[in-house]
């Protein structure tokens, strides 16, 4: 158990929140996501319009710390190595879109704009996420 996963375990176990039901951290992730959408609804803010806005990012943080709060919360009660998930999904995404690919098609949308869309249309028709 790393540094974060270990913290989690602890504030959930003072509280005797350590029995939570999956069900109900997975609605609450889903809650939390939505409350940081909403920071962006009628908007859509380029990166550099975001990093520059201060209070927009002082928002982000908040909202973006409730999601990882209740992943967190679910992969530490089920058990779950977050870095372990986390570094197999990045392998598998890295494999699905090949960075040579990706760096090309960011250069040249016009040309390879769907590159992207290719791939996860064919995976989809496998069954595979
Ligand atoms: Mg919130």
């Amino acid at each position: 158990m790393n540094k974060i996963e270990k913290a989690v375990k602890k504030y959930l176990v003072e509280r005797k929140w350590d029995n939570l039901r999956p069900a109900d951290i997975a609605k609450s992730i889903s809650i939390e996501a939505a409350e940081l959408l909403e920071l962006f609804q009628w908007q859509n803010l380029s990166l550099e319009e975001v990093r520059m806005n201060k209070e927009k990012v002082e928002e982000i943080k908040k909202e973006l710390a409730d999601v990882l709060i209740y992943a967190f919360d679910m992969a530490v009660l089920l058990g779950i190595d977050t870095e372990k998930i986390m570094q197999a999904k990045l392998d598998k995404i890295k494999k699905k879109y090949p960075a040579e690919l990706m760096k090309k098609r960011k250069n040249d949308e016009s040309e390879d704009t769907d590159a992207y869309w290719k791939i996860k249309k064919a995976y989809r028709m496998k069954g595979v996420n």
